[in-house]
């Protein structure tokens, strides 16, 4: 996992890709953006479905002027800086102060596990709750994982930081539990920006688990939130 570094053309970052869509997650769903895609992850979840940006991280090492004429070129107003975990990358505070001096509507997907300073319109947090961690036989991946994936100070920090939205992916009765126990630590927070999603890259699995997520969500006062991208596109990379 190589963070950002200083070259003589620059700052340079590694990114995965950059790709125009339409945002099929949470509050800002069915809007046109332009996702930026950075590469390298901290934690390592059995359920990821960006593996190039994790597991195995692809992409090229891109100035600043290079990535901006990319995101330029796709001419929307709407930008996702995505990962991965953008928030490995030093240079994200300089991208995103460039991106808003261009008067782009910045979104940052994260699992809120770092905390720098940075300019956006959304925080978007996705915290790993325990069943996200990798099989113990990747022994090192599985610690790290579990050391890494809770940090409540950093979350805390970043909602109050930024307008904000939390996602937690659920798999079972056992996660929509624990999303009331990580509710209850985390303290004061807008119920209205807690959704909860469905774990699954396939139509029929997410529908499964809405049949019961949804009345759970309803009898809970909680958001259910479809990941619509996969019904709209299928769970294809560049979507
Ligand atoms: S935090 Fe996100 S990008 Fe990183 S491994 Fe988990 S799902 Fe994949």
């Amino acid at each position: 996992m190589k963070p950002s570094t200083t070259s003589r053309k620059g700052a340079t970052l590694r990114i995965c890709e950059i790709y125009a869509s339409v945002q099929g997650e949470g509050l800002l769903t069915g809007t046109p953006s332009v996702f930026l895609r950075m590469s390298g992850c901290n934690l390592r979840c059995w359920f990821c479905d960006t593996p190039f940006a994790s597991w195995s991280p692809e992409g090229d090492y891109l100035t600043l002027d290079e990535i901006v004429l990319q995101v330029v070129s796709h001419q929307l107003n709407h930008v996702v800086i995505t990962g991965g975990e953008p928030f490995i990358h030093l240079g994200l505070a300089e991208l995103c102060e460039r991106l808003h001096q261009l008067g782009y509507h910045l979104t940052i997907e994260t699992a809120g596990t770092i905390f720098l300073p940075v300019f956006c319109d959304l925080i978007s947090i996705s915290p790993k709750l325990s069943s996200s961690a990798p099989p113990p036989a990747q022994v090192s991946w599985h610690r790290n994982h579990h050391q890494r994936r809770e940090r409540i100070d950093v979350v805390g920090k970043l909602i109050a930081s930024h307008p904000y939205q939390l996602k937690f992916v659920v798999d079972n009765l056992g996660d929509a539990l624990e999303v009331l126990e990580y509710l209850e630590k985390l303290g004061p927070h807008d119920g209205d920006r807690v959704l909860l999603m469905p774990q699954g890259t396939a139509v029929e699995q997410l529908q499964q688990q809405a049949e019961w997520l949804i009345p759970w969500c309803r009898e809970h006062n909680l958001r259910f939130c479809e990941r619509a991208h996969i019904h709209w596109f299928g769970s294809r990379r560049g979507t």
